[in-house]
């Protein structure tokens, strides 16, 4: 029967083949398999000055000028307004708010003190009782020094930013 030489896979060759290549199965000569291994090897330069092409755009990548990144930095300015108008509403309220009531009573205290002393007629009542309301005044005022609370770290959820791929995956 035949022997184990086969010819040569490329078209009007006439020369036995002396292996088979690897990558495509194909009996070549040895003229052939070389030529057939440069052509594979020079297939090589496209495919790095793809990867050298991508290397350049991914060093070259500037996320700040893509709408994604804007939607991401408009929500850091929101969430920034957020936690300044909570901050501003809780100053207002645990200390803004709580001088009105010492201050209404400063100026009370004031105004009975005013007309006595325009019209020369403290008793003895009076004064024990523009004492009591000093007194009173007093601990008022330290009591908006000595305001404690207990704040609890602001905790950001990974999930308030959903990220999707892009749309020509
Ligand atoms: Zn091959
Ligand atoms: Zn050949």
């Amino acid at each position: 029967m035949a022997s184990q030489t086969r010819s040569c896979a490329v078209k009007k060759c006439e020369v036995s083949s002396c292996a088979v290549c690897h990558c495509c199965k194909n009996d070549l000569c040895l003229d052939h398999l070389k030529e057939h291994k440069d052509q594979l090897n020079a297939q090589l330069i496209p495919l790095g000055d793809q990867i050298n092409t991508f290397l350049d755009d991914l060093e070259h990548f500037d996320p700040t000028s893509l709408s994604t990144f804007k939607q991401l930095e408009q929500w850091r300015i929101l969430a920034h307004d957020t936690v300044d108008q909570f901050y501003k509403r809780m100053k207002y309220e645990l200390f803004e708010q709580q001088k009105n009531k010492p201050l209404e009573k400063i100026h009370a205290t004031r105004n009975m003190l005013d007309q006595l002393i325009q019209k020369q007629a403290a008793t003895r009542e009076n004064i024990n009782s523009l004492t009591n309301d000093i007194r009173l005044i007093e601990q008022e005022v330290n009591a908006l020094r000595n305001i404690h609370i207990k704040l609890c770290p602001l905790v950001i959820d990974d999930d308030l930013i959903i990220a999707s791929t892009s749309e020509n995956r």
